[in-house]
């Protein structure tokens, strides 16, 4: 509406907009934003009864900017939810690491279980931290699948920085260089995360524990040796396959927000 509404329309539309359709009351409202003109003779229309009460409910909101907000009470951080799911998880890699350790240090004749576990140890935890089903954070992949991206990066970080140290002193023990245990480790819950743009983590991280426990633990210790992927020489291309797939995950995060979308 580029000219001025007539008194008459803007008398009705102060009176309630009774007899005018929405599409001209919606036009009056466009066009009274903009007009000083208008909004005068609104003002002239609405009565002084109405204007006392928009000056009332002027006046107390004029008042209630000037006070500032009341104050807030603190939100506590809970402690439930995905810390609580984590940590028997946790628990649990870690009790697996320290029992491959104490075997390793007393059974010789076997390859190092440290070796074997470390790559796969943090999976069960970095599942537990993303589990789709129990967890509202899903709602946040889906809905901004960058910050959703941010949060998966930091909890699993987060399972990493609390087995890391563990393996670390089983490494340090049982005399491994730790390019053998870390780099693993960090390929397989790369892995994890990109898979997991398919599949969701929990399933991609499970599944590939799962498969290096039946394709390389298992012949491992059936045959008494550690597997050529475990001797000196693999770490290249440990932090090769460790480096592309933290990028796939970068270029992927979208598939995490389909996959999100997607399923319930
Ligand atoms: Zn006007």
């Amino acid at each position: 509406m580029n000219t001025h509404p007539t008194p008459v329309l803007i008398s009705r539309y102060a009176a309630g907009g009774a007899g005018v359709d929405d599409a001209t009351v919606w036009a009056v409202e466009a066009h009274l934003e903009s007009c000083a003109a208008c909004r005068a003779l609104l003002a002239d229309a609405v009565g002084p009864a109405t204007r006392d009460l928009l000056d009332l409910v002027g006046d107390g909101i004029a008042a209630g900017i000037a006070a500032g907000p009341g104050p807030t009470r603190r939100r506590r951080l809970r402690p439930t939810g995905v810390t609580a799911r984590i940590l028997p998880w946790l628990a649990t890699a870690v009790g697996l690491i320290l029992a491959a350790l104490a075997f390793e240090q007393t059974v010789r004749s076997l390859p190092s279980l440290v070796l074997l576990v470390a790559p796969v140890a943090p999976l069960l935890p970095v599942a537990a931290a993303w589990s789709r089903r129990t967890d509202p954070a899903w709602e946040l992949m889906a809905t901004v699948p960058r910050r959703g991206l941010w949060l998966l990066l930091r909890r699993t970080l987060a399972v990493l920085a609390a087995v890391g140290p563990v393996l670390a002193v089983a490494g340090w023990l049982t005399g491994h260089s730790p390019a053998l245990w870390l780099l693993p480790c960090l390929a397989f819950a790369a892995g994890s995360l990109a898979l997991g743009g398919l599949v969701g983590v929990d399933r991609a991280a499970i599944g590939l524990a799962t498969g290096w426990s039946v394709a390389v633990v298992l012949p491992s210790l059936a045959g008494r040796r550690l597997p050529a992927v475990l001797e000196g020489g693999s770490w290249p291309g440990w932090a090769l396959l460790t480096v592309a797939l933290t990028a796939l995950v970068l270029v992927r995060a979208a598939d995490h927000r389909r996959l999100g979308a997607g399923r319930i």
